[in-house]
């Protein structure tokens, strides 16, 4: 925790909108052992959640003055108005009152601060930025696909997707990591999930051919170049936002703090291969994402 005051408003974020410069106010600066905090009124950059870290940082520049920064982390902090807390150390949820949620930009150390009120422009790395895009919306569509091919191992009704399967995933995941043009995402299939319903025999034996029947279903939905929309419900840090993909057996919804493509359209393949100890309740997506 940092010592400096800060308002009490939340970061306005233009990143969910594929925004990659933006000019904004300084509110606040901090020194830390190693580097320096940002907080400015409003951001282009992805910061990374600590609580869901899937997706990570946008890479990035700062340019304060004229001088251009190497944006070195970006990350969500919390603020009582008394002091900044970055990344793990928020010690509240998102909406607790009195509280505001803003997205922390570290710059090297021995960058000159900015005053309050002083100017400055975020530009984000749009290679990184494409790639991460790619990978996340990769990500979700490989994970409607898994929930239909493994649809057929529950036993008992449990919530279901957008297309009317079982939500393994929802219901499994452990962690998730956006990769560039892909994802690594880990499910824990032990007993709580077996006492739902979900049925493990010979699952070790049969991951290849699940793996190859959700890459068949996932080119089948490449191939439509469906639509894929990040529904923003507010110009805040913390407002909802809803990653919605239309294929067509059914719209899944998805609550996501990340950053998509547009459509399916600017992929050529979305792959996923399938690993893990399943007999010690751990399994593993890796998705790959190819560019057209
Ligand atoms: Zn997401």
């Amino acid at each position: 925790m940092s010592t400096m005051p800060l308002p009490l408003e939340d970061t306005l974020v233009s990143y969910p909108g594929g925004v990659l410069t933006e000019r904004a106010v300084v509110l606040s600066t901090a020194a830390a052992a190693d580097r320096s905090f940002l907080i400015i009124d409003r951001t282009c950059a992805h910061p990374v959640d600590p609580r869901w870290p899937d997706q990570g940082p946008d890479r990035g520049t700062v340019t304060i003055d004229g001088r251009q920064v190497e944006l070195i982390d970006c990350v969500i902090g919390a603020s009582d108005g008394s002091g900044l807390y970055v990344g793990s150390e928020v010690p509240v949820r998102r909406g607790e009152p009195g509280w505001a949620f803003v997205v922390v930009h570290a710059i090297p150390r021995d960058t000159l601060l900015p005053s309050e009120g002083d100017e400055v422009v975020v530009t984000i790395d749009p290679a990184h930025r494409a790639a991460l895009s790619a990978g996340h919306t990769g990500c979700h569509v490989a994970a409607v696909a898994l929930n239909l091919v493994l649809a057929g191992r529950w036993r008992k009704p449990v919530g279901t997707d957008g297309l009317g399967h079982p939500d393994f995933d929802q219901l499994a995941i452990v962690s998730s990591r956006i990769t560039p043009y892909g994802a690594v995402d880990t499910y824990r299939i032990g007993r709580s999930l077996r006492k739902k319903g979900f049925d493990v025999e010979g699952l070790d034996v049969s991951l290849p051919g699940i793996a190859a029947e959700a890459n068949a279903q996932l080119a089948r939905w490449v191939a439509t170049g469906a639509r894929v929309d990040l529904e923003i419900s507010g110009p805040r840090l913390t407002d909802l936002r809803e990653w919605v993909c239309v294929l067509p057996a059914g719209t899944q919804r998805i609550a996501c703090g990340g950053t998509h493509l547009q459509s399916l359209a600017e992929v050529e393949s979305i792959t996923v291969d399938l690993t893990g100890d399943v007999a010690a309740g751990e399994l593993v997506m890796t998705t790959t994402v190819r560019r057209v």
